[in-house]
């Protein structure tokens, strides 16, 4: 039994809960994060940071080296099989709003390694690896964690707690906190190839989503490479769409037979959309996939995540230094969890019911609200307000709990 008080445990060293226990350190709080694995994941996940993000990152001197790292995506491309190039958006066009109009490709595993190698030797700053949650329980004055380390059963106080230890959250589960949504019948294929889509496709976006009802795809670069995203059909075993055969057709279906189309790795993965039914009970907030989990076309887990956890860290900080009543904290779970309802999953929702659409009035409306964008520069900025993620902090902004 661990004897201390910490004024702030972080359960999970994922990139949400590296940039809270950055954003408290930075406000002089101490931090401790709990992670079970015995370092940082190293899984290929989110690679984009989307602009108002990027200010976020900024601010806590993270951004310069994650950009020195990435790859900038100043365009944004909808495209459909059957009628080509419907708009490209550029984020210039909302350079008045934001300090990085562009989007940045980099990998989730850049800025968890850029947030370590910053905090590791702050003194406000410790993190246990190889230590997993397996319980909680709260008082009015606290948190106490059970938890295995190294084959033994040890404990931990706090007097807040911040569960960012992703979709199979312990910090949700043990408060039995309902992750309501659903998941959808198919699976995401991801391929990731050295094919140049640039010498491919001249004039093609670092991000670029083409609809059809038959199989939609998204091409996204990274540096080196890029990622092709496909649904695979649900009566498909996952080793039948991971087998050679399928990917290669897959990959086929976007890169032309004389051109060698190298895979350098696959992901295939289930795609949920949950949301916790409450982002705050007591001492413990849950953020990031913790909180919520949505489809990645849009690519706003990550950055969501990062929003809660940068908007709940502004209300923590101010009260644990006494300059702020514990009531602000209430805005943490109307603001977030209203835009993560409201914004988020509508639009990743409505991202993939538009690329997948097989009636052609729904075709013809995508189609025809791109071109508009495209046509009309304010419907543009609107749409780049939308996709960038700044319509949604505004929103979250202007709530207050009652
Ligand atoms: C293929 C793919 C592509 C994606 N693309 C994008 C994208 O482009 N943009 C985007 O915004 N999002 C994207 N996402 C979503 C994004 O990866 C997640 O939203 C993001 O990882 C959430 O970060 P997190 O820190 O909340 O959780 P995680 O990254 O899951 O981190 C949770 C951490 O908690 C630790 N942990 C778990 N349980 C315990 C425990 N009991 N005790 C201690 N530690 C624990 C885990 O080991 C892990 O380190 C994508 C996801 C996938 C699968």
């Amino acid at each position: 039994m661990n004897g201390t008080m910490h004024p702030v445990i972080v359960v999970g060293a994922g990139p949400v809960g590296m940039v809270a226990a950055a954003s408290l350190v930075q406000q002089g709080i101490p931090v401790l994060v709990l992670e079970k694995s015995v370092d940082l994941s190293k899984e290929s996940r989110a690679s984009t940071f989307h602009p108002p993000t990027l200010d976020m990152l900024h601010d806590l001197g993270f951004a310069e080296a994650l950009i020195a790292q990435g790859l900038k995506a100043p365009t944004v491309q909808y495209s459909s099989t059957a009628d080509g190039l419907l708009g490209t958006f550029n984020f210039a066009a909302i350079s008045d709003l934001t300090r990085h109009p562009y989007r940045l490709q980099a990998e989730q595993f850049k800025l968890t390694r850029i947030a370590l190698e910053t905090l590791r030797s702050h003194p406000l700053f410790a993190i246990e690896f190889g230590c997993e949650v397996t319980g909680i329980a709260q008082t009015a004055e606290g948190v106490t964690l059970t938890a295995l380390q190294a084959g033994h059963e040890v404990s931990f106080n706090c007097s807040w707690l911040i569960g960012a230890d992703g979709a199979n959250s312990i910090v949700r589960r043990a408060q039995d906190v309902p992750f309501e949504g659903f998941t959808w019948p198919e699976r995401f294929l991801v391929m990731t190839t050295p094919v140049d889509f640039t010498a491919l496709r001249p004039g093609v976006s670092s991000v670029s989503y083409v609809a059809d009802p038959e199989r939609w795809y998204f091409l996204l670069r990274i540096v080196g490479a890029w990622r092709v995203m496909m649904p695979v059909p649900t009566e498909m075993s996952d080793a039948d769409a991971l087998s050679d055969g399928y990917v290669q057709d897959s990959i086929r279906r976007v890169v032309p037979p004389e051109i060698d189309a190298a895979i350098q790795h696959t992901t295939l993965y289930r795609v949920h959309q949950r949301v916790a039914s409450s982002f705050q009970n007591g001492r413990a907030f849950l953020v990031g996939d913790a909180a919520h989990i949505n489809n990645p076309l849009g690519g706003m887990g990550m950055n969501g995540g990062i929003h809660d956890a940068l908007n709940l860290t502004a209300k923590l900080g101010p009260v644990i230094n006494g300059k702020a009543d514990m009531r602000l904290l209430a805005d943490y779970d109307v603001q977030r969890r209203t835009v993560t309802m409201q914004a988020i999953q509508g639009d990743t929702i409505r991202n993939k019911r538009n690329l997948e659409a097989k009636d052609e009035a729904d075709r013809a409306r995508f189609r025809d609200e791109i071109r508009a964008a495209a046509a009309d520069s304010e419907k543009g900025r609107q749409l780049l307000r939308r996709i960038a993620m700044l319509d949604s902090l505004d929103r979250a902004a202007a709530l207050h709990a009652a």
